[in-house]
């Protein structure tokens, strides 16, 4: 895969604002949020999309959902609720393809999304 911004971040080359940093999980705060907490939670091993991940990933899939869960519940949105997003492709609104969850929180959210 085409090595991403994301993969520049993992390695510190540029900056971010980190808040989740683990063996296999990074988090850091969305530049341009869209609500009042948006973290993105990326695999240090970058998987391009969700559509390329294998059976193999499923691990580190894992891992990535409990990293946002696990932040989300230290954060104090267990109760109010949350949404985690995972865009893919084009008709999914997927810009960076370095496979990242979403993590919005502190607002109502709405569906159908846009
Ligand atoms: O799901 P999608 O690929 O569209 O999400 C990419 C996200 O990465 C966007 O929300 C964008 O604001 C964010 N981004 C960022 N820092 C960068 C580049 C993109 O937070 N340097």
């Amino acid at each position: 895969m085409t090595e991403t911004i994301f993969a520049k971040i993992v390695r510190r080359e540029i900056p971010a604002d980190i808040v989740f940093d683990d063996d296999d999980v990074l988090g850091f705060r969305d530049l341009n949020p869209q609500a009042p907490v948006h973290v993105l939670f990326i695999p240090k091993r970058p998987i391009a999309t969700l559509d390329d991940a294998q059976a193999g990933d499923a691990e580190l899939l894992g891992k990535l959902l409990l990293a946002a869960a696990s932040y989300a519940r230290e954060q104090g949105f267990s109760k109010e609720g949350y949404r985690t997003v995972i865009n893919t492709h084009t008709h999914g609104g997927q810009t960076v393809f370095h496979i990242h969850v979403h993590l919005l929180a502190g607002r109502q959210m709405h569906w159908p999304p846009g």
